[in-house]
């Protein structure tokens, strides 16, 4: 069985994925972190994020891994764990950036399906439930109100950078959406059988419930 969670950045889908796949017993994909695997590798290559064809010419070679290990999949450039490279701000703008990229989603797409031959899993992104596994069993799009995303947001990446204000991730997260809901490529919306969430009201546990229900129903 497939679960699909899309949803603008801040809104809680890591969190919530987590607490669903836990409840249920399935693997957790955060393809975000796919992306943001990306964004730091351009970086490092020294690709320019908005030339296609430096783009195009450079993926070939790119060596992005998804490696299932405790439940949930670890992702892997050159055979290293990112995770503690690509949570900030700055690869969420570069993965933004080369997501809008045909060639880069394409190139994503089959490490993606691939995750789910293992066995059941919860899957989270922009187009789980549009593009990567339109015929998921259970489909969620899980969004909040701007400014509770940025407060969300602020918590999480203060402790690793004091000078952060409310202010510059709410003018990052509205650029993000705006870029990641018009581009060509996937852009983001929910499924037109998805189950949409608002959460700015709701805690995690409240959304996880709602959504485990609904996948028991
Ligand atoms: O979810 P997260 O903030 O980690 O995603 C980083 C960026 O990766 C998003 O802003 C989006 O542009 C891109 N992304 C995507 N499709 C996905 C997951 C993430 O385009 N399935």
């Amino acid at each position: 069985m497939i679960v699909t969670i899309d949803g603008p950045s801040g809104a809680g889908k890591t969190t919530v994925s987590k607490a669903v796949a836990d409840e249920l017993g399935f693997a957790r994909l955060d393809t975000g972190a796919l992306y943001r695997a990306v964004g730091l590798a351009a970086r490092l290559a020294g690709v320019d994020a908005d030339d296609q064809a430096a783009v195009a010419a450079w993926l070939p070679g790119l060596a992005i891994d998804a490696r299932p290990q405790g439940g949930a999949f670890v992702v892997l450039h050159d055979g290293r764990d990112v995770e503690p490279l690509i949570r900030t701000e700055e690869m969420g703008a570069w993965a933004s950036k080369l997501s809008a990229q045909a060639a880069v989603r394409q190139k994503l797409l089959e490490l993606q399906r691939r995750a789910a031959l293992a066995g059941d899993l919860v899957c989270e992104g922009r187009d789980m439930g549009t593009v990567v596994f339109p015929a998921a069993q259970a489909k969620f799009f899980l969004t909040a109100r701007p400014e509770v995303r940025a407060a969300r947001r602020l918590a999480e990446l203060r402790p690793g950078d004091p000078t952060l204000t409310l202010e510059r991730v709410l003018a990052e997260i509205t650029s993000r959406d705006q870029r990641d809901s018009s581009r060509s490529q996937s852009p983001l919306k929910p499924a037109a059988d998805a189950v949409i969430i608002d959460a700015s009201e709701l805690s995690p546990a409240q959304v996880t419930a709602q959504m485990v229900g609904r996948v028991r129903q």
